[in-house]
């Protein structure tokens, strides 16, 4: 009972009921189980383009599928994809030029490209100001947040953002994270009913990918990654401020949108965005080492 005294001879007998409990030494072996199934499952990468050794979920083959297997919902979501032509165009125009700045900065590093299939699209919802990304380099933006946004180089600005989650690999880091309660749930499940089949496996990740918030830092990372694509790209870089200015006005809402979610506020990001144009004019190919805010 709680707040008895007990002998060390009790406790030890407390510890031999425990293990005798069949419920709770099976709780134990699927914890064991899904300690080494998160490990089996997950893998140590360095990032071509951070850097950095991180620990991610899908190879770039499964980043690719789960993108392109969740675009049509996520589309859906926002009215559907917008198919005006020369709008199209320019906002492709506007991707390819980031890309090209992106494959210029991996080429300097030496290091190995991604060959992600990237795609621009604009989302026919003109009331949700939002731009968002999949793993494998599917990039949205609602026409809401695009009739805001006072120029070319604002626009490259949310798009180099968005590009930023992607080459970082910033959901597939959020599902190695989230891996090892899921491997959990996954043996408790395992032990209970027959084998799943592996497309409802897919099923449940991309599920789980649909409620992906990414962290704080992830979106400085984000931020920084579009300072530098942009200085690289020719862009205006000062354009981001622009960019949380509009979002700054728009805070308030019932639901945030990724680029404004989990994340500091306009005004501090502002303040942080003025240090990352700082720094990457004048080392425009060069990797930030000071630290992740
Ligand atoms: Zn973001």
């Amino acid at each position: 009972m709680y707040g008895q005294p007990s002998s060390p001879a009790r406790r030890s007998g407390c510890l031999g009921i425990l293990l005798g409990n069949p419920r709770i030494m099976g709780a134990l072996v699927l914890l064991v189980m899904g300690y080494f199934t998160y490990m089996s499952s997950t893998r140590e990468e360095v990032n071509p383009f951070t850097g950095e050794k991180v620990r991610v979920k899908l190879t770039p083959d499964q980043e690719v599928a789960m993108g392109l297997q969740s675009a049509p919902q996520m589309m859906k979501e926002f009215g559907g994809e917008y198919r005006e032509p020369i709008l199209a165009n320019k906002i492709n125009e506007i991707g390819a030029r980031l890309l090209r700045a992106k494959d210029q900065i991996v080429a300097r590093r030496g290091s190995k490209d991604f060959n992600y299939p990237f795609a621009f699209h604009v989302l026919d919802d003109r009331k949700t100001i939002n731009a968002f990304a999949l793993p494998g380099g599917q990039v949205f933006i609602t026409r809401a947040l695009l009739e805001q946004l006072p120029s070319e180089d604002a626009v490259a600005g949310v798009l180099g953002h968005e590009v930023g989650h992607v080459l970082a690999w910033h959901s597939n880091k959020q599902m190695a994270k989230s891996g090892l309660l899921q491997s959990i749930a996954g043996a408790a499940a395992a032990a209970t009913a027959s084998e799943r089949s592996n497309g409802s496996a897919i099923g449940q990740m991309v599920g789980q990918l649909l409620q992906t918030r990414y962290g704080r830092e992830d979106e400085s990372q984000s931020d920084r990654i579009g300072v530098q694509l942009l200085i690289v790209a020719g862009y205006k870089p000062e354009a981001l401020l622009d960019v949380m200015k509009v979002l700054g006005q728009s805070m308030g809402g019932a639901r945030p949108p990724e680029i404004l979610s989990t994340h500091p506020f306009p005004e501090t990001r502002a303040k942080q965005i003025d240090v990352y144009i700082d720094h990457f004019s004048k080392d425009p190919f060069g990797t930030w080492t000071q630290g992740w805010n």
